[in-house]
């Protein structure tokens, strides 16, 4: 019996408190030390969860007996955290986008790879039942040759959020980052394809600060000639998520796809009849990438997404940015470039 890991959690977020700290606890893994920059804030967060010690500086929380370092300041601060944690012999679990730039995310593959640590990356939706059954469908040839994907991802975002990803470019703000990026993940994923060249629009539908992109439309063009569009927001109440994959012998719909919690369904089209997927087991999406994580620290598997995935998204979500801005359709940056620089 693998001894449930003990965690330093690096920001004193919402997302730390909301899943990841009840997701450990469900596995008896035990956050035993949280960062924050400001001290009244990082107590009051560790008080109300439970926290043993709150740390103002990160060599001090890294200097707490741990065993991982899960990491959820905003995304301006990912790198130069998780490359001192992964120095510092601590598996790492980061947050999406797991950096602002490209060569910033290597330097933490790099770091990880040089330490010998396990590192992931927490794109959720990899964890999720629909998705899951989506891509084992895709896979065992249940839709023949893929040849488009939808994804839905337009949500309302909840008031507690409208922070940082509404006024702060310079931590990572804007729908780009927050959601495509997890769309991106989740096409890698569902088709085991990589994404090429990316078009895109973006605009400020008034719930953004000015400059601050709050809903946008992509279209991806992956490996096959696979096509996928995606429509991710901030500004929409109403349409709830879905995912759609299209193949030459069928189709596979589920709603409710691109979400935090196991809810959806999905339904097979195929030669004028539909029938309900079993989807398996709903198990929380954060349980689920948790337990893989600390299978990976035992020496079993990888995380859900890995560093290199984490790069691959980023990857794609700087295109969709690059591709807003010149009007161009955009070529995405391979993973053969990581791989070619880190080994
Ligand atoms: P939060 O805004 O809750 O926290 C981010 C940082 O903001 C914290 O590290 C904290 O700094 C600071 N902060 C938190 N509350 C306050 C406050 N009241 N006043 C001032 N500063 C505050 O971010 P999220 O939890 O929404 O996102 C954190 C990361 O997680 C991002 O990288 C995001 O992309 C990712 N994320 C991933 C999700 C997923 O499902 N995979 C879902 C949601 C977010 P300090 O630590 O210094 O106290």
């Amino acid at each position: 019996m693998n001894r449930p890991l003990r965690w330093v959690l690096v920001g004193a977020s919402d997302i730390a408190a909301t899943r990841m700290i009840p997701a450990m606890r469900a596995l008896g893994q035990e956050p035993v030390a949280v960062l924050s920059g400001s001290p009244e804030r990082g107590r009051r967060f560790a008080e109300r969860h439970q926290v043993p010690v709150a740390a103002g500086t990160l060599e001090e929380a890294l200097s707490v007996p741990a065993d991982a370092v899960y990491i959820s300041t905003t995304n301006e601060l990912h790198r130069d955290q998780a490359v001192d944690a992964a120095a510092a012999g601590r598996h790492v679990l980061c947050e999406k986008p797991l950096a602002m730039t490209l060569d910033d995310a290597a330097d933490i593959v790099r770091a990880a790879r040089a330490a010998g640590v396990v590192l992931g990356t927490n794109h959720h939706l990899r964890a999720s039942p629909v998705i899951r059954s989506i891509q084992k469908l895709v896979a065992d040839g249940g839709i023949g040759r893929p040849l488009a994907v939808r994804v839905h991802h337009a949500v309302e975002l909840p008031e507690r959020l409208r922070g940082w990803r509404l006024k702060n470019p310079t931590a990572g703000g804007g729908v780009v980052f927050d959601i495509t990026v997890h769309d991106a993940d989740a096409l890698r994923f569902v088709l085991g394809r990589e994404v090429l060249d990316v078009t895109a629009t973006a605009v400020n539908q008034g719930l953004a600060a000015p400059g601050v992109e709050d809903a946008a439309m992509a279209v991806l063009r992956l490996e096959d000639d696979v096509l996928a569009c995606a429509h991710d927001a901030f500004t929409v109440p109403h349409a709830g998520t879905a995912l759609e994959v299209h193949g030459t012998d069928g189709s596979v719909f589920a709603t409710d796809a691109m979400t935090q919690d196991p809810d959806g369904e999905v339904v097979l089209r195929r030669g004028g009849t539909s029938t309900p997927v079993d989807v398996g087991p709903r198990d929380d999406l954060y349980i689920t990438g948790l337990r893989a994580f600390a299978d990976a620290v035992h020496g079993d598997g990888t995380p859900l997404a890995t560093g290199t995935d984490g790069f691959a998204s980023l990857a794609v979500a700087l295109a969709v940015r690059d591709a807003l801005r010149t009007g161009t359709r955009t070529p995405v940056t391979p993973i053969s470039t990581l791989e070619d620089e880190a080994l």
